[in-house]
């Protein structure tokens, strides 16, 4: 080989090893670092008092989707919101971990359509299983496993509830051991299924137990809040919502067109969350939250509103502004129906992680809610919930 022949050679290998660096290395990072940010801020001053209470809560959230990206969420990391060790410096007892699979290209709150999926990259470039890189499906299945691994791993600490007794029985080993931590699975989404109704099944075994409808864009089972169409459930939305309730699995609406909502609770009493969302009636942002007429009608047939931490969902993201809103959803839907719904970890920018999360019981103290209600919307309004909704 020539000099001139060796050169190109290894310009050539030094180009393709830099370009692997870039895809696998260095963009999965990148990209979750400058999608889920905590501004910086100085550290929080929470009143004694505030701490004490917060000690004794049992704080629960009903969205985060940490198992999108390329970090061991056992260890505690330096990017986004969420992981164990965080959690569990933040006192939460139950975290719902839910699955983004399909993300549109240019995503936006007014009208996606489903044609192009900036995901697909990102897959490949975390070194998802080659499987996950053309199905929907296989990208919740992965997810789930994921999570099952660590529970594998975790030697007790940390079990998926499957049941309302695995829930239970976690929650009584928590008197003894506070790392106890608990996940529930939930999508981001029903696309995973394909259209298909035996692929709920198949979630199911792999451990889900709540289906969110819709996400960005329409879907096979109807319209998204985001999506071209506004349209309600379709005829295979209506056969997946009885089917969801057959396996006694949980329904959560956030996304979902205003029409989608209204079918939904035309059509069952099962029961209903919306994991992550905001009030309109002190934020003003209808395209991404459903107006506050139909979050009163999920209220008042038992269901639980998870309020948001990012700027859509309460305008004022400081602390303050969350407890404010966390307040108007008890005045306005009652107490017992408010929850946490973070979206930690979903591409949104918050002002502190989970485990600076006692500045949201303290914020609260300072506006005047009492103890026992705090202790209600930080976390046992959920608990409550799934202690009677998850299967028997
Ligand atoms: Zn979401």
């Amino acid at each position: 080989m020539t000099r001139l022949k060796k050169g190109i050679l290894h310009g050539s290998l030094t180009l393709i090893g830099l370009a692997l660096l870039v895809l696998f290395v260095i963009l999965p990072s990148y990209v979750d670092g400058k999608k889920n940010v905590v501004l910086d801020h100085a550290p929080y001053q929470i009143s004694e008092r505030a701490q004490t209470l917060h000690d004794s809560l049992r704080v629960a959230d009903l969205h985060a989707d940490t198992l999108l990206w390329k970090r061991n969420p056992a260890k505690r990391q330096s990017r986004g919101h969420t992981d164990f060790v965080r959690l569990r410096e933040g006192n939460v007892a139950l975290q719902v971990f839910t699955t983004v699979t399909f993300v549109p290209k240019n995503m936006n709150t007014g009208a996606n359509t489903a044609n192009k999926d900036a995901m697909t990259l990102l897959t490949i470039a975390q070194l998802w299983p080659i499987r996950t890189w053309s199905s929907i499906f296989e990208r919740a299945t992965y997810q789930a496993q994921r999570l099952q691994k660590l529970e594998q791993n975790a030697g007790g600490d940390f079990i998926i509830a499957r049941t309302q007794s695995d829930l239970a029985n976690a929650l009584t080993k928590r008197h003894t051991n506070k790392n106890m931590l608990v996940g529930i699975l939930g999508t981001e989404g029903a696309h995973p299924l394909e259209g298909k109704l035996e692929n709920l099944d198949k979630l199911y075994a792999e451990g889900y137990r709540q289906i969110g409808l819709q996400h960005f864009f329409d879907n096979e089972l109807g319209g998204s809040l985001h999506g071209v169409s506004k349209a309600g459930l379709s005829p295979f939305g209506r056969e997946v919502i009885d089917a969801i309730a057959d396996k006694g699995m949980i329904i959560d609406v956030a996304h979902s067109s205003v029409q989608t909502v209204k079918d939904v609770l035309a059509m069952t009493d099962a029961p209903i969350v919306i994991s992550h969302t905001g009030i309109v009636s002190l934020c003003n942002h209808p395209d991404r939250n459903i107006p506050d007429h139909l979050l009163k009608q999920i209220a008042d047939r038992g269901g639980i509103i998870g309020v948001g931490y990012w700027e859509t969902a309460v305008c004022d993201t400081s602390p303050d502004g969350i407890a404010k809103m966390l307040i108007h959803g008890a005045n306005t839907f009652g107490v017992d129906h408010i929850a946490l719904g973070s979206d930690y970890d979903g591409a949104v920018t918050t002002r502190f992680d989970v485990s600076e999360i006692a500045v949201l019981t303290d914020a609260l103290l300072k506006q005047g809610m009492s103890d026992d209600h705090i202790r209600k919307v930080m976390g046992e309004n959920q608990i409550a919930f799934y202690l009677k909704h998850l299967p028997k």
